[in-house]
């Protein structure tokens, strides 16, 4: 069982390209909000790490990506050494340049839908699905979804100054039944972000930062699990958080409400394990399992077809067919249902 997990805020920008804050501010930022780790990923640049930026800050992680890309086909990717070149209209050139370098990487927010009230309405969504070779899809891209829900000018001051967090629904359901789908031919893996820019903006006479990094930090977050503690070495840890993300040994999950820390899903076969992201052969006799930190609505999901969903802390289930199994957890918050947890996948083959 890997029992020692790290919470990430992954695809943050930073004023190396269109985000406002430094990177030891982020830093703080992350600190503030009780997670572990940060994956930048600024615009056509690796400038933090070349500043010597990338590693422990005290107690959390700064990590260092990139994004590619302009209109669209926007691709995260991380363990990257040097700068990969932007092809927006070949991405399928970025994704092979990212995995020359040994690197991971992720479409970043491929089903957004823009909103009129910026950027002219354009979405930058992703255009080519002939690609193959990447590790994943962010299948909740907190940003994007926020921007997607601004439908007038009341909604967007209301999202804006009183409550940023009720803008937010649960994964691009386009983004998780193109994994479901992937799921049943390869590996795959799901990543949650929230594109941070913290962006200063004025309507009139009301200014504010859109999104801060701390309240960011604190919404859509992707928990890692490891088999030991991180060792406070950069070249080793972020080996381990890359290995761990390429691999699909994590969950996204939404701890705005509750941390999600202490999730598990796992299978076993009497002393036989399989975690999150790793296949086996399909044979009698296997459990998929889960445990949550506190009562929530679990939904089993094979090959992106709800098996069946239960209340409580836990989930048992003896395995019948071969499939892609995932399970999302959501939680009452206030009389309300809210998203919560969704985990990668354990294959049956
Ligand atoms: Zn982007
Ligand atoms: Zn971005």
């Amino acid at each position: 069982m890997l029992n020692c997990e790290y919470v990430g805020n992954l695809h943050v920008h930073s004023y190396y390209s269109d985000g406002t804050g430094s990177i030891n501010q982020i830093a703080q930022a992350a600190r503030d909000a009780s997670i572990d780790f940060v994956g930048i990923n600024d615009h056509h640049t690796l400038g933090a790490k070349q500043d010597g930026l990338e590693g422990w800050h005290e107690d959390v992680l700064i990590l260092v990506g990139m994004e590619n890309n302009h209109k669209h086909n926007h691709y995260i990717s991380y363990a990257v050494e040097l700068v990969v070149p932007d092809n927006t209209e070949h991405p399928q050139e970025v994704i092979d340049a990212v995995n020359d370098q040994g690197g991971i990487g992720f479409l970043a927010h491929p089903f957004e839908k823009g909103s009129r009230f910026v950027f002219g309405g354009h979405a930058y969504t992703w255009e080519d699905w002939q690609v193959t070779g990447f590790t994943g899809i962010s299948i909740w891209n907190y940003s994007s979804q926020w921007r997607d829900g601004i439908s007038n000018i009341p909604i967007a001051l209301w999202q804006a100054y009183v409550a940023p967090h009720r803008a937010i629904t649960g994964p691009c359901p386009l983004a998780l039944a193109k994994l479901d789908q992937l799921a049943q031919q390869r590996k795959v893996v799901a990543i949650g972000a929230s594109d941070a820019h913290a962006v200063n903006v004025q309507y009139g006479p009301f200014k504010r930062c859109i999104s801060p990094y701390e309240f960011l930090f604190r919404t859509v977050n992707t928990h890692i699990l490891l088999d030991g503690e991180l060792e406070q070495k950069l070249v080793l840890d972020k080996d381990r958080i890359y290995t761990a993300l390429g691999n699909g040994q994590c969950f996204v999950a939404f701890d705005y409400y509750r941390s999600a820390r202490g999730f598990r899903f796992w299978a076993e076969k009497g002393r036989e394990l399989a975690n999150m992201g790793e296949e086996r052969s399909y044979e009698p006799g296997w459990w998929l399992k889960a445990v949550l930190p506190f009562e929530g609505r679990i939904s089993l999901i094979r090959n992106g077809e709800k098996l069946f969903q239960d209340y409580g802390k836990e989930l048992n289930y003896r395995v019948q067919k071969s499939g892609a199994y995932r399970v999302e957890v959501t939680m009452r918050n206030k009389c309300m249902t809210k998203p919560w947890i969704f985990s990668n996948y354990i294959y049956f083959r």
